[in-house]
């Protein structure tokens, strides 16, 4: 089952042209990490998915789940199971995490024709979700991602995820600013959440995180462009080589 194909995806900001033609298919049951240097355009593909209006796409195709997905409102697309997980996760004061969760929750189920989860019920799912992450429930009571660090904001995305079970999760950098405890039960978050009827797309700079959650396929992009597919051991050669090897390899532009 084919859950994402993007075909010769191009995407401006502001007139420049930041995707150059990006190629991926993914399918239920697979985890794939983009790597790829500073400035390549990862950001900007993992939030063209989730709908971020200040990109424009200028060519190709994106079908998820056999939807075209470009046609979609950002609403829609998250509904549907689209989920992305911010490289800087947004703070949202005078929210509370457990009204901001329960709204994106009840919104999921409307657009599958439930009912909304009576509050008591929505705490109790949300207790179960905490140890998913293990998260302290104060945090339900916090304003959503308001004075939190680096770390607890990823494992806030990783909680929104496990309550949302997306069809696809795009985690960007996820791993980024995390100490080693914080990286393991992100990793074990993602890991737990990961089954043969879903897919997730890990963009990292590091290897580390991928010690964690092993990817079937490892994809290299830079300028712009998906240059290079392989499996795990693709990670571990960026590892030790860099990127710069791929780069001076005469790529045509599409
Ligand atoms: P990566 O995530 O791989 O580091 P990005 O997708 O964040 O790369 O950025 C790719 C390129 O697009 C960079 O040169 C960046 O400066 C530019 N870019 C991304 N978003 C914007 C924006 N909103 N306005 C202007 N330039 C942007
Ligand atoms: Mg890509
Ligand atoms: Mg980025």
């Amino acid at each position: 089952e084919i859950v994402l194909s993007v075909s010769d995806l191009t995407a401006s900001v502001d007139g420049t042209p930041i995707l150059k033609g990006v190629n991926l298919e993914v399918k239920a049951g697979e985890i794939h990490a983009i790597m790829g240097p500073n400035g390549s355009g990862k950001s900007t593909f993992s939030k063209i998915l989730a709908g971020h209006p200040a990109y424009e796409v200028t060519g190709g195709e994106v079908i998820f789940q056999g939807q075209n997905l470009l046609e979609m409102e950002p609403e829609d697309r998250a509904r549907s199971g689209v989920f992305l997980a911010f490289q800087y996760p947004l703070e949202i004061p005078g929210v509370s995490n457990l009204d901001f969760l329960r709204v994106a929750y009840n919104s999921k189920r409307k657009a599958q024709g439930l009912e909304e989860l009576e509050p008591f019920d929505f705490e109790d799912l949300v207790h179960e979700k905490l140890d998913v992450v293990k998260m302290d429930s104060a945090f339900l009571n916090r304003s959503v991602n308001e004075g939190f660090s680096g770390g607890e904001k990823k494992r806030n995305e990783i909680l929104q995820m496990a309550l949302l079970e997306p069809k696809i999760a795009i985690l960007d950098e996820t791993d980024s600013g995390l100490d080693i405890d914080a990286l393991k039960i992100v990793a074990g978050g993602v890991n737990q959440l990961a089954n043969p009827q879903n897919a997730t797309i890990m963009i990292t700079h590091y290897q580390r995180l991928l010690d964690y959650i092993i990817p079937d396929y490892v994809h290299v992009m830079a300028r712009g462009q998906i240059l290079m597919c392989g499996g795990k051991e693709l990670a571990l050669e960026l590892e030790s080589r860099g990127y710069d090897w791929i780069l001076e390899q005469d790529f045509e532009t599409v």
